[in-house]
């Protein structure tokens, strides 16, 4: 292939005519990212159907060298599944690749193709009486490519483990268009597998920038037979960590959410969502969203939860707390968690941050930043929120008052600066879930070790010599 015709052509032989598609307004979702930060061009959208597909349309880049930009559901939070602007890339959306293909209730296991929505693999798991526990706020949308290759985590990673924990076995196409990790077409998902490399860890968090990742085998675990949920509220973070620390003694692994919302961020999604209520009329500086899940009967775990938030009044941990009397009230307290992302887009750009933290550092982490912040740029609105029991903040930063958005980004470096160095000095890491994609990929250069960096590059030129898989994402073109 040489020219762009025979590009298109061979495109189309590969996935089927239909499948390619080359008009402005049909290429247009594909080429915008969730927060509507950045916007990219490409010469087509390929849609291919199973792993044969993926691995012609690899191969026709290929031989065109042509960059390939792989795309699920297009939730991800740091630009890695836009295209540049060079308008000479081709998307590779993997939405029509969304069969559950098998769940296996023995091996607790469930195998599907890499376009399934989350929310189908967990409904699939359910109705086998099965868990799988990955959970976010974008579970009706992003998938299972998306989820490895971002190494997602959620409100659940404090049991289950984030993606990369989850996962048994990965298909994948390589950047020279060759299927791995499969035999036949089948795909194993063995607990127990020392034969080397690990391929599959390789490409969980690669951001698509080592291969397209085209099934997968996860673990499932037992349904819990119970589940309560209390939303609580404290004075302050160093509180809030000590009231972790409380729960995750009393609890051990029956703790399996321990989410933190400032005020600020529940304000922010009951004056956009008033159909939520917040649980106290008292304002507080932050609310802790805890959830049980219990594989005794009930009332074991109200039992538990109960005791837990007793000891924690009885100490002065917590200022209050509401149990979920019932399954509606509990949703409600989840809706204010999962709203926050989408009350902060409707609040207009803010400069966002997805740090980790040691956890006995976070309290640090947080007085640095926000009087750093708050010399700086007096009046700008800190959001913070985040799943604290990994150690996991949502630090975002809105514009002071008065302050209009495009005027707001031009402050986004000195913003980082502050925000990363105070990262940096607590022992954290700029990415905790979200990945670097475009957003962060020079910041990364500054906090990493150099010798790190090297070995990415390294991987990355062995396995991708050509540089066509996402370029621009994860690694600049420089090694350092
Ligand atoms: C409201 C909201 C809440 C969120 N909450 C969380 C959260 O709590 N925790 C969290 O971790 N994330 C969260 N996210 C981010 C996002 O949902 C996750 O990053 C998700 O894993 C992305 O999946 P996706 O299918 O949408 O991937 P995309 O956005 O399509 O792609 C993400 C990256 O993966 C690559 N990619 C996609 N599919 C493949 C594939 N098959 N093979 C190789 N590379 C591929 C893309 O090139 C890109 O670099 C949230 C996003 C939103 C909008």
């Amino acid at each position: 292939v040489t020219t762009i015709d025979e590009l298109l052509a061979a495109l189309r032989q590969a996935v089927g005519a239909d499948q390619v598609l080359t008009d402005a307004a049909d290429k247009a979702p594909f080429l915008t990212d969730w927060r509507g930060r950045y916007v990219g061009r490409a010469l087509a959208v390929v849609k291919p159907d199973g792993a044969p597909e993926v691995a012609g349309v690899v191969r026709a880049c290929a031989g065109a060298r042509i960059p390939i930009v792989p795309q699920g559901g297009n939730t991800g939070l740091a630009g890695g599944a836009t295209p540049d602007s060079s308008g000479q890339c081709v998307v590779v959306s993997l939405a029509r690749m969304n069969r559950i293909v098998t769940v296996d209730t023995s091996g607790n296991t469930i195998c599907a193709q890499a376009g399934t929505v989350l929310q189908n693999l967990q409904v699939a798991a359910r109705d086998a009486g099965r868990l799988f526990p990955l959970s976010l706020a974008s579970e009706g949308s992003c998938t299972l490519g998306g989820l490895l290759s971002t190494n997602a985590g959620g409100t659940a990673v404090l049991r289950y483990g984030n993606a990369r924990e989850l996962c048994l076995a990965i298909e994948a196409v390589n950047a020279h268009g060759e299927i791995l990790g499969s035999r036949g077409g089948q795909l194993q998902g063995l607990r127990k597998d020392n034969t080397g490399y690990s391929l599959r860890d390789l490409l969980i968090g690669a951001e698509g920038t080592l291969g397209i990742i085209t099934a997968a085998v996860m673990k499932l675990f037992p349904l819990p037979r119970d589940k309560v949920t209390a939303f609580v509220a404290v004075a302050s973070i160093e509180r809030a960590v000590e009231f972790l620390a409380s729960a995750q003694d009393r609890c051990g692994a029956t703790l399996t959410a321990f989410e933190l919302l400032s005020d600020a961020a529940l304000s922010l999604v009951t004056h956009h969502f008033p159909q939520y209520r917040r649980p106290f009329a008292a304002h507080h500086p932050y609310a802790i969203l805890a959830e049980i899940s219990d594989h005794d009967e009930a009332p074991h775990a109200s039992a538990m939860l109960e005791q837990l938030m007793q000891s924690g009044l009885d100490q002065g941990m917590i200022e209050d707390v509401v149990i979920a009397q019932n399954l509606t009230q509990s949703k409600d307290f989840w809706a204010l968690r999962d709203h926050i992302s989408e009350a902060q887009a409707a609040m207009g750009q803010n400069i966002k941050h997805d740090v980790a933290l040691p956890i006995a550092r976070i309290a640090e982490f947080v007085h640095t930043a926000e009087n750093e912040l708050g010399a700086a740029f007096p009046g700008a609105r800190v959001i913070n929120f985040g799943h604290v029991g990994d150690g996991n903040l949502h630090f975002n930063v809105s514009a002071s008052v008065g302050m209009n958005n495009s005027e707001w980004l031009t402050h986004e470096a000195a913003i980082n600066r502050i925000v990363h160095d105070a990262v940096a000095s607590c022992g954290g890491s700029i990415s905790a879930e979200h990945g670097i994609g475009q957003l962060r990929r020079d910041e990364v250069r500054r906090y990493k070790p150099v010798t790190d960096l090297t070995m990415m590059h390294a991987i990355k030129q062995a396995l991708d010599p050509a540089g066509i898989m996402n370029p621009g994402k994860v690694l600049g073109e420089e090694s350092p």
